[in-house]
């Protein structure tokens, strides 16, 4: 997998905590999010009250860690960062929550694998800013409660409705992440290659952007293989020819697919006579898991109108049968 939507090692998560924007004002596209937001933790501010919990929900790569750290910097508060799948045992979350100072904001990301025991005390903490904890074991245990200071939760997840509903009630304010435009994409395209020092020309930034999945990680790290591609086979600037060639060495196809998105479709085109087909038939045909098919893969290729998700399941459209050169059957007719 050349470009995958999760950050791949340490080396790449240090250059995209140095290309994020620390602003809401630096942060691009997402207009309705930044809007409410800006409305919101300006009233928070100005009363010197918690904002509201945040839930924010979209697929990878679209910026959610990105906007919870810049909801902490415009609130001027302190930012504590976790996941869902860390915080093993209540007491893990009690401490976090303990530590807290005055309106700080608790960022957990994949907030959906949050064990039900953990789940549990964020309740009384989300809704009174109180936790019940147990002390001691066996007969002698009991339950204290513990004020805690206001704070705001942060939570990022793929999809809201892996939430339980009891959970999800509890957020105030949930911002549904979108896929960005190529034009939204150029700009980042452009601070990114201005941050990395990089000579990019208008159209070969353009090309990068068109072809990312409408996603800035993608976007971030394609400009950094071409960058590649540039110093060795070129003079080091991005111009639109040079971003052709690397991205089709990088198997990123005109449309911006890659490997994995052409597989997929040309599973459910040759293996299952376009669908409609079950996820897990699509998942075991292809050798990938069901939920980074879910989460990763469809949701874009849904977006652009090659994929539809129907009650009976997957079905490929004439636009996808276009895209791979395959004659449609003639009973088709979408
Ligand atoms: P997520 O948490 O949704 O997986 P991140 O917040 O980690 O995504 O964003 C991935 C990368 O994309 C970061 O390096 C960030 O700089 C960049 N990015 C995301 N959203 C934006 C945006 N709106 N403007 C500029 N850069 C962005």
């Amino acid at each position: 997998r050349v470009v995958s939507a999760a950050p791949a090692s340490p080396n790449e998560e240090a250059i995209e905590r140095a290309l994020r924007p620390k602003l809401l004002d630096e942060y691009v596209g997402q207009a309705k999010v930044r809007e409410q937001l800006e409305i919101f933790i300006g009233a928070a501010r100005k009363r010197k009250e918690a904002l509201d919990h945040v839930l924010l929900f979209g697929p990878p790569g679209l910026g959610k860690t990105t906007l919870s750290h810049i909801i902490a910097a415009e609130l001027g508060v302190n930012l504590r960062q976790t996941s869902g799948p860390v915080l093993e045992k209540p007491k893990d979350l009690a401490a976090l929550l303990t530590n807290l100072e005055p309106n700080d904001v608790l960022f957990i990301d994949e907030i959906h694998r949050l064990s039900p025991v953990v789940e549990e005390i964020l309740y009384p903490a989300l809704e009174d800013y109180q936790i019940d904890i147990m002390i001691g074991e066996g007969p002698a245990a009991r339950s204290i409660k513990l004020d805690l200071q206001p704070f705001t939760l942060v939570g990022a997840t793929t999809r809201a409705g892996m939430l339980t509903n009891p959970l999800r009630d509890r957020f105030g304010i949930v911002a549904r992440l979108e896929f960005y435009t190529p034009e939204e994409l150029a700009l980042i395209v452009t601070r990114s290659a201005r941050l990395l020092k990089v000579e990019t020309d208008d159209t070969g930034g353009f090309e990068i952007a068109r072809r990312s999945r409408g996603t800035p990680r993608i976007a971030n790290r394609l400009l950094r293989r071409v960058r590649d591609y540039a110093e060795v086979k070129g003079d080091g600037r991005i111009t639109e020819e040079i971003a052709h060639k690397a991205l089709a060495m990088l198997d990123v196809d005109p449309q911006g697919f890659d490997l994995m998105d052409r597989k997929l479709l040309e599973a459910v085109i040759h293996r299952f006579d376009g669908g409609p087909v079950g996820l897990d038939n699509v998942a075991a045909s292809i050798g990938e898991e069901r939920d980074t098919i879910e989460d990763v893969i469809e949701p874009y290729l849904i977006q652009q109108g090659y994929l539809q998700r129907t009650p009976r399941g997957r079905i490929a459209t004439l636009a996808a049968y276009r895209h791979l050169g395959v004659t449609p059957p003639s009973s088709r007719s979408d």
